[in-house]
């Protein structure tokens, strides 16, 4: 490929650095060059860009959303470029980050270490391929404030479930609720297009309650037609802002009749906490109050032990960086998969490993002696009209002897 027609991306919070990477590629002949100074902004230009980066060069510690969290990020947009880790950090973090990267399926080029001089981003430019024909770019558009706004209105939102089973006898504990945006042109739009922009401008809240209705609802039909599911919610940071939220999901779960012991809040621990003392105390009163609570995308983020130490969850959701082809995987990802799971166990938490993708996944966790499962191999989320002949199937692969 020509160097004129490469597109570079850098994302970096520190203006220097960013113009310091721009000189060094511009003087190597590179000329399409892109720099954004957080992680929001860059996935911002990447979603509203016809033709997305085909390299990109990121710092690792950026306030707000972090050089892994950004990353992760690309993921959910199918990007098929490759990355270059620019940090200060020590050379075993970066290391950590880079296997981490690829274990979601980012192709990392390597890392600059700070200080760098040109020739070391030469050699790593150097190992650039062009991705994969059978590999499309997909780009999904990310919304605005006012059009997220609209759809809360029209009441454009709906849940989707995706079940959790038990891993030795195939019993299905419960369904997660995932959101999606049935938009009026657009099609099926997934929460990555929408939540980060509802949880910056303060209108997550909204859309949670909405969802945390539409589960409770669900919830109640399934009880009705024998099925004893627990629901799984997913809660954002932002909505642990008001001491008021307790209170507030206490009573939507009472008026649908629905005890706070068969409902799962999930919270992702990947974002920071602003307010880090009313959100202990919020959480600690929905776990008084009988709600269980999860820690989801366990092993990635910054504070998953401290939230461990502060907040008295009872689940664990190993990342599927963790779980998905961990059987073949490197030991530093294998080995983060057993120490969640012991964690777990010492910890008293029920324990689901997310990203079952195929049958090597879910054999290795049945020797593994992991709990619960969760992923495509199971089902993809489906609307609620899906789910009994779903639980029908899936009873059928047991039968079958499949599972
Ligand atoms: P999450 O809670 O970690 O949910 C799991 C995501 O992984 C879902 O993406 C799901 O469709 C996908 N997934 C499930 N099984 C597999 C698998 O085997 N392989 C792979 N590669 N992916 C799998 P989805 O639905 O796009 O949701 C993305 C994230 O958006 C969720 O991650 C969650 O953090 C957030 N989210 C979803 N619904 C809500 C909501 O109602 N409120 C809030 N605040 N966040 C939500
Ligand atoms: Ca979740
Ligand atoms: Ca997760």
């Amino acid at each position: 490929m020509e160097k004129q027609s490469v597109n570079i991306l850098i994302v970096d919070d520190d203006r220097f650095m960013l113009s310091l990477l721009r000189v060094m590629l511009e003087n190597m002949g590179y000329t399409n060059i892109m720099t954004a100074q957080s992680g929001v902004e860059a996935l911002e230009y990447i979603s509203g860009s016809g033709k997305p980066p085909d390299l990109i060069l990121c710092d690792l510690r950026m306030p707000g959303m972090d050089g892994l969290e950004f990353a992760r990020n690309l993921v959910t947009f199918r990007y098929s470029g490759n990355l270059i880790i620019v940090s200060g950090a020590e050379s075993r973090i970066l290391e950590s980050a880079e296997k981490l990267l690829q274990a979601h399926g980012i192709r990392v080029l390597g890392q600059l270490r700070k200080p760098f001089i040109a020739a070391d981003l030469a050699a790593l430019i150097e190992k650039w391929t062009p991705p994969p024909n059978d590999m499309p770019i997909i780009n999904r558009k990310m919304y605005s404030r006012e059009e997220i706004q609209k759809a809360i209105i029209n009441q454009e939102f709906l849940n989707y479930y995706q079940p959790k089973t038990e891993v030795a006898t195939g019993r299905v504990t419960g369904m997660e609720t995932l959101v999606r945006w049935q938009h009026p042109s657009d099609g099926l739009v997934f929460p990555e297009q929408f939540i980060a922009v509802a949880e910056k401008n303060g209108i997550i809240d909204d859309i949670t309650a909405m969802i945390f209705s539409n589960a409770l609802a669900a919830a109640g039909d399934w009880h009705d037609n024998g099925q004893s599911m627990k629901i799984a919610v997913n809660i954002s940071m932002s909505n642990l802002r008001s001491l008021y939220f307790p209170d507030f999901i206490e009573q939507l779960a009472n008026d649908a009749g629905v005890p706070p012991e068969n409902i799962i809040l999930e919270i992702t621990e990947s974002q920071l906490m602003e307010n880090h003392l009313v959100s202990i105390e919020v959480l600690t009163r929905l776990r008084l109050k009988g709600f269980a609570l999860s820690i989801d995308d366990f092993g990635t983020g910054n504070s998953t032990f401290a939230q461990l130490r502060d907040i008295p969850f009872s689940e664990l959701k190993v990342d599927r960086g963790f779980v998905h082809g961990a059987c073949c995987a490197n030991t530093t990802i294998r080995a983060i998969y057993h120490a969640s799971l012991d964690l777990a166990k010492k910890l008293n938490m029920a324990v689901v490993a997310e990203g079952v993708e195929d049958i090597d996944d879910w054999d290795f966790l049945k020797h593994t002696g992991c709990q619960m499962a969760q992923g495509y191999f199971l089902a993809h989320p489906m609307p609620e009209s899906s789910v009994s002949d779903w639980v029908e199937s899936w009873h059928q692969r047991i039968r079958d002897g499949e599972i």
